[in-house]
């Protein structure tokens, strides 16, 4: 193949009528407040594990209804609540994340 000095990003286009989104319906039926998350980032920005670890709650949420695996963010959550007070929707952020790492280990 030709180099031309620069490389293309994979697709990011996402089929959703081919997506396998059990987990995000499973979170809906124990955390149905997920569903109103507007994906504002303000829970990224106030992440102390965000910066040296790309945890954000708006990422999972997002890879959830893509059918994208979250167990490697859900890793570095520290559980220490700061997404939970600046979330404008009143999400329980930090309750979400301990009823997705439940459904994580019994799919
Ligand atoms: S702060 Fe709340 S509404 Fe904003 S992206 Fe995070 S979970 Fe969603
Ligand atoms: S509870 Fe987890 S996701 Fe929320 S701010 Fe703390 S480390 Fe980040």
């Amino acid at each position: 193949m030709k180099d031309f000095g620069f490389t293309l990003s994979p697709s990011s286009a996402v089929s959703l009528d081919k997506v396998d989104s059990r987990l995000w319906h499973k979170l809906l039926e124990t955390s149905p407040d997920a569903a109103v998350c507007i994906s504002c980032g303000s829970c990224s920005a106030s992440c102390p594990a965000a910066r040296w670890s790309g945890m954000s709650i708006r990422k999972v949420l997002l890879a959830l209804q893509r059918g994208q695996s979250v167990a490697p963010m859900l890793s570095c959550c520290m559980l220490c609540g700061k997404c939970t007070m600046v979330c404008p929707r009143g999400i329980n952020t930090r309750k979400l994340i301990l009823a997705l790492c439940r459904i994580c280990e019994k799919p």
